[in-house]
């Protein structure tokens, strides 16, 4: 995950070391070197150059260039920047209607229905939650025979009706049908399209209207860097959503969305997807994000 960028960083910051004294120099082209990095990582100029000054500020503000290792103490500052930068303390998500309702919400082809099945899978493993998944697709019939695979292969109930052409109408319905039948988590996967659309958008915001859910996620493919922020903030515009959900995160992507999509809609990444299977969904913490990033 994040190889290159990895690289680059590593390269960076131990350009300190190599250097017998330390000089305001060599931190200064140092943060250019970090700056460069996260560009090339897909990250925003703006957002990576506010990073570097920041960090700068903290350098300073710490005397980094009288401390006894200052290239570690570098490093410490820029891993509690990122850290910062992607979140800072990670967040769950909220439980506690009767039954929780979980919007997802995303593109066509962003993950929402593979990931859907995993926040079942992952809420039915911890045996108080029983959830109930919803197909408000009401396009396209493939995309509701593929989430009653899903659901099969995890032993989760799929609540659809394909004559039912009013998505609203269905996801109260299947709320319904889960208050009657002891369901205390509902997910509903919704139809995304594309590239992002009127329609599309004023579909979801009757969705969310209608239903008030305790929790709206926005999924987006990781791969597809500035877009992937480009796309959050539309759908924050209209949505207003709780959290994001990363997916594809075991791909060849280069990390900008996971830096910089927090920073934009200030909403935070509450999961991520690291691959295909059910199982492949884990819980996003920010630290853990910036160690791996730092090696
Ligand atoms: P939707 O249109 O938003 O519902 O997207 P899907 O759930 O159908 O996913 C689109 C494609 O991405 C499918 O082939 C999934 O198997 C794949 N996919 C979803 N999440 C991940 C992930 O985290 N990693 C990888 N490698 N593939 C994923």
């Amino acid at each position: 995950m994040f190889d290159s960028l990895s690289d680059k960083l590593d390269k960076a910051l131990h350009v300190l070391k190599g250097h017998g004294q330390i000089t305001e120099v060599n931190v200064a082209e140092t943060l250019k070197e970090v700056r460069r990095a996260l560009v090339d990582a897909d990250v925003n100029f703006k957002i990576a150059k506010d990073f570097t000054n920041t960090v700068k500020e903290k350098a300073l503000g710490q005397d980094v260039l009288k401390s006894l290792k200052p290239s570690q103490l570098m490093v410490k500052i820029v891993k509690d920047e990122l850290t910062d930068l992607m979140g800072g303390d990670a967040e769950g998500i909220n439980l506690s209607g009767q039954p929780s309702i979980i919007l997802m919400s995303g593109l066509q082809g962003s993950g929402k229905t593979t990931f859907s099945g995993k926040l079942a899978n992952f809420l039915k493993n911890k045996k108080t939650k029983k959830p109930l998944l919803v197909a408000c697709d009401v396009y396209r019939p493939a995309a509701i025979d593929q989430l009653h695979v899903v659901g099969d292969q995890i032993g989760v109930e799929v609540y659809s009706n394909k004559e039912e052409k009013n998505p609203v109408k269905i996801a109260e319905a299947a709320i319904a049908h889960a208050k009657a039948n002891g369901f205390n988590v509902v997910i509903i996967d919704t139809a995304g399209r594309l590239a992002v659309d009127e329609q599309m958008m004023n579909e979801i915001s009757d969705i969310h209207q209608a239903i008030e859910p305790q929790e709206t996620l926005f999924v987006v493919d990781a791969m597809t860097g500035q877009d992937a922020v480009n796309t959050a903030k539309a759908f924050n515009d209209r949505l207003n959503f709780d959290g994001v959900i990363l997916t594809k995160l075991d791909g060849d992507t280069r990390g900008g969305a996971a830096i910089s999509i927090k920073s934009v809609v200030n909403k935070p990444i509450k999961f991520i997807g690291t691959g295909e299977k059910m199982e492949a969904i884990d819980v996003f913490y920010p630290n853990r994000m910036a160690d791996r990033i730092l090696g």
